[in-house]
């Protein structure tokens, strides 16, 4: 066996702890050390005991590492109510589903923020947050860091987002004396503010969690030279904005609209043409959520991050007009030379919408029914066929909220980003969705698969190809973990000369009629070579098949091209333009919505859009210090306190955990060098002695980081010498056997 293995037998720290290096020392003179009785007993409990399963605080110490014994331990861990677990360098999160009192209290915050080793307390969130805001001053120069939170839908890693906020506007504020404590507070309260908003506009409630996230955000907090929190910057990526007209069987559109539904006044009813009773098709009446009842906390957000009652009043209008002209719809006409009509019923919500968006009513009218296309300098009108008038009905209703997100985002980011001069670090905190894989999965999921691809290379990179290649460049043997590198995949689908994105960009510029079925044509043609990709030719549906690093999805290619192109026609933003809600006029009158059309369509695709953005996110993620949790989610139903094995074991799988185990267990070991500074030069060289191998390994690396701080480690010495003599008894016993 080598000693990866070796290194693996680390064994719990806190059941082994109390004893101090030099009294470890004196005990274990001889050479050869043989095992005490109590250190038996311990092994023996450690290979049989399953009721201590639950001390595992870091699962770099359960023995063996197995997808089977880390479930094991974090499912004993659940039962008794504790939810984080270390996984050598991630934080792993399981979600309670229910409240648990006084786990994030202020009194929690300030016992972590205040340890002088906080990394020796119960694993907890706040540990990874004072990491970081430690991390920051850096040893020679400050460094930035990123915290990022993964895990699937509905897995806890927008709460988990917003405990960090409340961690950093708690610990890095409040006393600060250079700036009176009115400021400090507004600020704080501002970034903690922007929480409400965007959640109230850009989530809702799914089949798979009541307050999903519809869009991925990265928020930087800003820190002063003395660590204060001065202020934030929030980028957001990919809304979801499909759902405004469109929503999934029992799901919900966003929740801004149920609020205004529910915390209405009766003026505002009035204003927004809203009685109590109304219907409307684009609210469906899924499952009851906590978040409908925040009307109030939003508008309150609103006020104190200075959207001021004008603003406020224009907005929610633009959301009520919305709201009509889901309503709206029109007949099928049997004459297509003729404009399809509007049903008898719809023209009161076609009146209230135009009233409520401030747009002529008949000009609107005609910018649902007809198509006006160029021809040189000439225009010629098309009427449209009633699936037509659906479409740029729906195309209003997407584009308007998606701007008015923008615009939201863009004042948010006005209201508590500091100026340049005022801060020089940040920690920034990732929320993105998840790796998704649905019956029908279409060019979202391709878009957040390959976001989440792109993570898991940066922590591939990060943690085990860099951990793993020191090793070897510091001459050590080291047996090679397997791991996912996900390049070829990312090459597949982002790659030039060729790739996905490539072939669809090309197919949506080319904006032909059949774009579905030449599009299917061009990728088996032109991808048929690589591995990570196949088809289904008997599949009635087209579609392709990407082998991710968490599991193969189908993509559906019908509607993808499209997707990709999201053309908003002209029309409707020469109309938007013309509206006298200032707010509306003004979201459609700066560059960049002009920009957004072009003859029609939009000139930069989606996936362009998208690979854009991230890109960027991964520059800035690459120039900081990276923290991950890995949040799990132990049920698919949402309950509280339920551990569904098959559940969090496909989790860990995706997110390559036990991968990372392996190789942080050898690095944990490796740790262990900085204790050496406690000991007498004798003592040291009896331990290398004895343990050779693992210590030998922190030796180079104490010799490499001499100027780190020194860590109290006494009880992981400890545990390299135990590991060792663990080792030796199981191989002896093994003979014995
Ligand atoms: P999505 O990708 O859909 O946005 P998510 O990972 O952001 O999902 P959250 O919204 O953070 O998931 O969590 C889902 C729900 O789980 C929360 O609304 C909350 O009820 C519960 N929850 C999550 N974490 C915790 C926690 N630490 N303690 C108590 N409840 C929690
Ligand atoms: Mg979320």
């Amino acid at each position: 066996m080598n000693s990866a293995d070796d290194r693996r037998n680390v064994r719990a720290g806190h059941r082994n702890g109390g004893g101090t290096v030099t009294g470890f020392v004196h005990k274990g003179h001889s050479p050869h050390p043989s095992l005490d009785d109590s250190l038996e007993g311990e092994i023996r409990a450690f290979l049989t005991d399953e009721d201590q399963l639950h001390t595992y605080d870091d699962l770099t110490k359960v023995n063996p590492v197995t997808p089977t014994t880390v479930l094991k331990c974090l499912q004993a861990r659940y039962r008794v109510k504790v939810f984080y677990t270390h996984a050598g360098c991630t934080l792993v999160a399981l979600n309670p589903f229910q409240p648990i009192p006084d786990l994030y209290s202020l009194d929690v915050m300030k016992e972590y923020h205040c340890a002088s080793q906080p990394q020796e307390f119960k694993p907890h969130i706040f540990i990874v947050a004072e990491e970081a805001y430690r991390n920051v001053q850096g040893q020679l120069e400050p460094v930035n860091q990123s915290l990022v939170v993964s895990g699937e839908s509905g897995a806890g890693k927008t709460w988990t987002s917003r405990c960090l906020m409340k961690y950093y506007a708690t610990v890095a504020a409040s006393s600060s004396v250079l700036k009176s404590q009115d400021t400090v507070e507004r600020i704080e309260r501002r970034v903690l503010d922007s929480n409400p908003i965007m959640e109230a506009f850009g989530n809702a409630c799914t089949l798979r969690n009541n307050n999903s996230s519809r869009f991925g955000k990265y928020i930087q907090l800003q820190l002063d030279r003395c660590q204060l929190l001065v202020g934030a910057s929030v980028q957001t990526y990919l809304l979801e904005k499909t759902r405004v007209a469109c929503q999934p069987a029992n799901e919900r559109n966003f929740h801004i609209f149920y609020q205004m539904m529910k915390g209405a006044t009766d003026e505002q009813r009035k204003e927004w043409k809203m009685s109590h009773d109304q219907r409307f098709v684009w609210l469906p009446k899924a499952e009851k959520t906590i978040e409908e009842d925040c009307f109030h906390d939003t508008v309150e957000a609103m006020v104190h991050l200075g959207i001021n009652a004008e603003k406020q009043r224009q907005i929610f209008k633009i959301l009520a007009g919305i709201l009509q002209l889901g309503n709206v719809n029109f007949s099928s006409s049997t004459d297509e030379s003729q404009p399809c009509n509007l049903q008898e019923q719809s023209k009161d919500f076609l009146q209230r919408a135009a009233e409520l968006l401030c747009v002529p009513a008949e000009e609107l009218q005609l910018c649902l029914r007809v198509r006006t296309l160029k021809a040189g300098k000439q225009s010629v009108l098309k009427p449209c066929s009633q699936a037509e008038c659906s479409m740029r009905r729906d195309c209003l209703a997407k584009v308007i909220y998606a701007q008015l997100f923008e615009w939201l985002v863009t004042f948010i980011n006005n209201s508590i980003c500091a100026d340049k001069s005022t801060w020089c670090n940040f920690i920034g905190v990732l929320d993105v969705y998840g790796f998704e894989c649905f019956q029908i999965n279409n060019l979202e999921q391709l878009c957040i698969n390959y976001a989440n691809e792109k993570l898991q290379q940066h922590f591939v990179a990060h943690y085990l190809r860099a951990q793993q290649e020191e090793y070897v460049s510091e001459g050590l043997q080291w047996s090679f973990v397997k791991y996912q590198d996900n390049q070829s995949c990312l090459d597949l689908i982002e790659g030039s000369p060729v790739s996905v994105f490539s072939l669809l960009n090309e197919e949506s510029r080319l904006n032909r009629a059949s774009d579905a079925k030449t599009f299917k044509v061009r990728l088996e043609k032109e991808l048929c070579d690589n591995v990570n990709i196949s088809w289904d030719k008997f599949s009635k549906v087209p579609h392709f098949t990407v082998a991710h690093y968490a599991g193969k999805v189908n993509y559906q290619i019908q509607g993808m091209v499209e997707k990709n192109k999201d053309p908003v026609p002209p029309e409707l933003i020469s109309l938007l333009q013309k509206s006298e809600n200032a707010l509306l006029h003004q979201i459609f009158t700066d560059r960049e919505a002009e920009n957004m059309t072009s003859k029609g369509l939009s000139k930069v695709t989606v996936v362009s859009k998208f690979k854009n953005s991230l890109e960027s996110l991964m520059k800035i993620l690459h120039t900081t210090t990276p923290h991950y949790t890995r949040c799990i989610k132990p049920n698919p139903d949402c309950k509280p306190l339920t551990f569904k094995k098959e559940e969090v074991i496909m989790q860990l799988e995706a997110c390559g955990i036990v991968e990372t185990i392996h190789i942080s267990a050898a690095a944990l070991t490796c740790l262990t060098l900085v204790s050496q500074l406690d000991l007498l030069e004798d003592q040291r060289k009896r331990i290398l002695s004895q343990c050779a191998f693992s210590i030998q390994c922190c030796w180079l690396r104490y010799q490499r980081r001499r100027r780190q701080a020194r860590r109290q480690s006494a009880t992981l010495i400890q545990a390299v010498v135990r590991s060792w003599l663990v080792r030796r008894q199981v191989q002896r016993w093994n003979r014995a056997a």
